[in-house]
């Protein structure tokens, strides 16, 4: 038995994680997975029923499961922590030590991605420190400082967490063809939090004789991106730089509506789009599911690694195939993809390609 819990979300976290569930009910079917999947209240529904948008009930029944599919939260528009508005994604990321943030991009075969050229490059992202490290510490205005018309932001970088988000990179490296990792930073003006980063990540590297390393400054590397992102492998990089990458690099490989993303830890993982709750299509039956479907098969990938279960990475690349065959047909994709398809007849022709 593998537990999964889901987390419905805000926005058109409800929609794409029905869809998810029809996709994860059909490789359950034939991959015989014994999946045992619970739902939980998290969001606004959550703070209209206890009072928080995560209640310690939704935390702990994380902690308790195997994996955690998290849907969109719309966390800029809670209201402040103090009347229960946390961010449910920091507080899981927090309490499960999901240090790595993986976020593929990915251009579906036949297509062209947005400059023509396709793309297939992952970032890997440290996921719990940087200027995100805790946001009441690390951010300020006014009750910290003696000038109210002056803000100042922290930023956390720690050998410990640059070291095991190197090592996350290469390990992941090691599984690709090109088996290239490029560490990027701003270490030319950041010279000390920066440069302690890379310390690290270098120490990782002259352990990995066989994957290629270089190193390239945050600016240049938007640049490169869009000239030629069909160049890049894997991307290691901090918090912050890879929160702006990543989503520069979803778009160019064909949308955010594709982009998926697993955060890990060590003994914990959760599925999670790489966009935010989309208000704008919310209810609309736009929202494309291929995202979190896709950080689902990442989830089942990281599963049958960790409890040696093959069965799990066979179901992954099912989902993987079934995607890029909803992907191939505008009668079987969301609009966003030229398709006419809605969020849940797209999870449908997803779960029908597994079925075989
Ligand atoms: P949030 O405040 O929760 O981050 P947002 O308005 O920034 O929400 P995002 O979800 O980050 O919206 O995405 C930006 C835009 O990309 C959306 O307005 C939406 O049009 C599009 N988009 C995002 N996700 C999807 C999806 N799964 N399918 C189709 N379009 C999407
Ligand atoms: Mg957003």
């Amino acid at each position: 038995m593998t537990s999964i819990l889901m987390l419905d979300g805000d926005g058109i976290g409800p929609e794409i994680v029905a869809a998810t569930r029809t996709v994860m009910a059909a490789a359950d079917r034939r991959f015989a997975l014994g999946l045992h999947i619970e739902s939980a209240e998290i969001g606004f529904s959550a703070l209209k029923g206890s009072g928080t948008s995560i209640p310690g009930t939704v935390i702990d029944a994380a902690l308790a499961a195997d994996g955690v599919v998290l849907g969109p939260v719309s966390h800029n528009d809670y209201p402040p922590v103090a009347e229960g508005g946390l961010n449910p994604s920091g507080v899981l990321r927090k309490r499960l030590d999901l240090f790595a943030n993986i976020r593929p991009a990915k251009t579906p075969p036949g297509a062209s991605g947005a400059t023509g050229k396709p793309v297939d490059l992952v970032t890997v992202r440290e996921n719990t420190e940087g200027f995100y490290a805790d946001r009441n510490m690390a951010e300020g205005s006014g009750e910290l400082l003696p000038d109210a018309d002056m803000a100042l932001a922290l930023r956390k970088v720690t050998r410990r967490a640059s070291r095991r988000i190197a090592e996350a990179a290469f390990a992941l490296a090691l599984t690709r063809e090109a088996r290239h990792v490029t560490a990027v930073h701003k270490a030319n003006v950041l010279r000390v939090s920066d440069g302690l980063f890379l310390e690290e990540v270098r120490a990782v590297a002259a352990l990995h004789p066989g994957v290629t390393y270089d190193e390239v400054l945050v600016d240049a590397m938007a640049a490169h991106l869009v000239r030629d992102a069909g160049r890049h492998d894997v991307i290691c990089t901090t918090n912050m730089y890879g929160d702006i990458l990543s989503d520069l690099a979803a778009e160019l490989a064909g949308g955010l509506g594709l982009a998926a993303s697993l955060n890990a830890g060590e003994t914990h993982a959760m599925a999670q789009a790489q966009h935010g709750s989309a208000p704008d299509i919310a209810g609309t039956g736009r929202a494309n599911p291929a995202s979190l479907v896709g950080s689902v098969a990442m989830l089942f990938d990281w599963l049958a690694g960790r409890k040696d279960t093959p069965a799990f990475s066979e179901a992954a690349q099912a989902i993987r195939d079934g995607l890029d065959a909803a992907l191939a047909s505008p009668d079987t994709c969301t609009p966003d993809q030229g398709g006419r398809a809605d969020t849940a007849a797209m999870g449908a022709a997803i779960a029908h390609q597994i079925a075989g």
